[in-house]
């Protein structure tokens, strides 16, 4: 039976980061990477640029060349290889593969095993022209799919952030967008004035936005499909469903392993399992959420490469590598909207049982003299009883988003209003007015 020193179940964001850092610190210990798909290292947050065309080739996706990791890095490959069980006491992976299902020894084993797009139990969601977007075979077969039938008319069912992504994929390439969405309005996580300026864009966008729509079935249509719902017939061509996802951890199930009821593989900030020499990282696995102090399930890219990242250097015996956690801080595009979110926002405050105040200002992104000024919302969201800054949105065009880092940086060093209010943050007219947007939002809260 072959073994390797480190191996890793899962090849994308949170697994070659594992991977790689492990080479780094080590460059004796084999390393094995076991993925099911067909590609490892991929972007996955560019594929709906891609399918809009503003990327080229799906090469440019992909971070790091499959023979680079192979060549260069010395890290084994294995794609179509799906880990189907793990026994932790004799320390073997089975993986499944064409040639058969083969048993690997591991001395340390990082699970990077991330998510899947769920598709809704709707009677017809299964078959014809019936995208789901998750991983870059996916994100191909769509593009193809446009290029080769040039479609008129895209349907997407669910307005969370990919819903969004796509919708202005399809208007780039001139494809009629109608959005279904289950619950009353799109991008469920923002707060109410946030969810606002995002339809109003995506109405100025001619994107058909129907909110609190059930769907019964979708029927074939001619070449496409004819989706029914309670709100009426809608036909297109062609549908994507991004409706959630759930983890790729349904192997694990019954094993010692420990998991929440949805199964994500609990975490500590050293992406340890409770079982030794185990490690998890990604969308399959938990995170600290830094704020409510729980852990949480909060699927990013940004902290799947993160928690990847300590996974391998710990595996490698670096013991002082930790990631302490998340503050949620999330970013979505909208045509030429910006929308940035950190923390937790009055709602999400009030579900934790939190006491919290939130203010808002709509700013200037410059000095208000400068002519490419624009509008930028803000709100900031702080803990009523010790002032301290505990969430923020912002929404606008001009360099809207990145100001949302300010603040994630404020809740994560603890800092109150009142030291936000002042906080010395650059000024020069072409990039902020005097009082930059976060500066004057936490300068009202404080009047207040
Ligand atoms: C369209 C889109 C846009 C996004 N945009 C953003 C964004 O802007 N910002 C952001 O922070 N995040 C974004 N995300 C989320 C981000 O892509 C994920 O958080 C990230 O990819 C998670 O990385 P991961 O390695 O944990 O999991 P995954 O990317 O899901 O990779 C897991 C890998 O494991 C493999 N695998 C699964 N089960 C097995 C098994 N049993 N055996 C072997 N291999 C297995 C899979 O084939 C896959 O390659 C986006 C996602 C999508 C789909």
């Amino acid at each position: 039976m072959k073994s390797y020193d480190l191996l890793v179940i899962g090849g994308d964001a949170a697994g070659m980061s594992a991977a790689s850092q492990a080479r780094r610190i080590n460059e004796k210990m084999t390393i094995g990477v076991f993925d099911r798909g067909k590609h490892v290292s991929y972007a996955a947050c560019g594929m709906p640029y891609y399918i809009a065309g503003e990327i080229k080739d799906h090469s440019s996706l992909i971070a790091i060349d499959r023979d680079e990791f192979i060549e260069k890095r010395n890290i084994d490959i294995h794609n179509d290889a799906e880990a189907t069980a793990i026994d932790f006491g004799k320390k073997t992976v089975a993986i499944e593969s064409p040639e058969g299902i083969k048993e690997y020894g591991y001395g340390k084993l990082v699970i990077a095993t991330g998510a899947r797009a769920l598709r809704p139990p709707i009677t017809g969601v299964d078959s014809g022209n019936i995208f789901l977007l998750r991983n870059l075979s996916q994100g191909m077969a769509i593009r193809d799919y446009i290029e080769r039938t040039k479609p008129a008319q895209g349907l997407i069912i669910g307005g969370g952030f990919i819903g969004l992504e796509m919708a202005e994929a399809f208007k780039t390439l001139g494809i009629g967008a109608t959005l279904l969405e289950k619950m009353d309005s799109v991008a469920m996580t923002m707060s109410d004035e946030i969810r606002t300026i995002i339809l109003k864009k995506l109405l100025e966008n001619d994107v058909n936005v129907i909110t609190g729509v059930n769907i019964e079935k979708i029927e074939k249509s001619g070449a496409g499909h004819a989706v029914i719902t309670d709100r009426g017939k809608f036909t297109a061509d062609f549908i994507i469903v991004s409706t959630g996802i759930r983890t790729n951890t349904d192997f694990l199930k019954n094993t010692e392993l420990s998991m929440t009821e949805r199964g994500a593989i609990i975490v500590n900030e050293k992406s340890e399992t409770n079982i030794p020499g185990v490690f998890a990282a990604g969308d399959c696995a938990t995170v600290k959420h830094l704020v409510t102090g729980k852990d949480t399930y909060m699927p990013l890219g940004s902290t799947a490469n993160k928690q990847g990242r300590v996974a391998g250097l710990q595996a490698a015996g670096v013991k002082s590598e930790v990631f302490p956690g998340i503050v949620g801080s999330q970013f979505v595009k909208v045509f030429d909207l910006e929308v940035g979110k950190t923390g937790l926002n009055g709602r999400d405050a009030e579900l934790e049982g939190m006491e919290a105040v939130s203010t808002s200002t709509v700013w200037k992104s410059r000095a208000g003299y400068c002519p490419r000024a624009q509008k930028i919302f803000v709100s900031i969201t702080a803990d009523s009883k010790t002032s301290v800054v505990i969430g923020g949105e912002v929404a606008g065009t001009d360099g809207a988003a990145l100001r949302m880092n300010v603040i994630a940086t404020a809740i994560t060093a603890g800092m109150k209003v009142s030291e936000l209010a002042y906080l010395d943050l650059g000024y020069a007219p072409p990039f902020s007015p005097v009082w930059d947007p976060v500066n004057a939002t936490a300068q009202k809260m404080v009047k207040r």
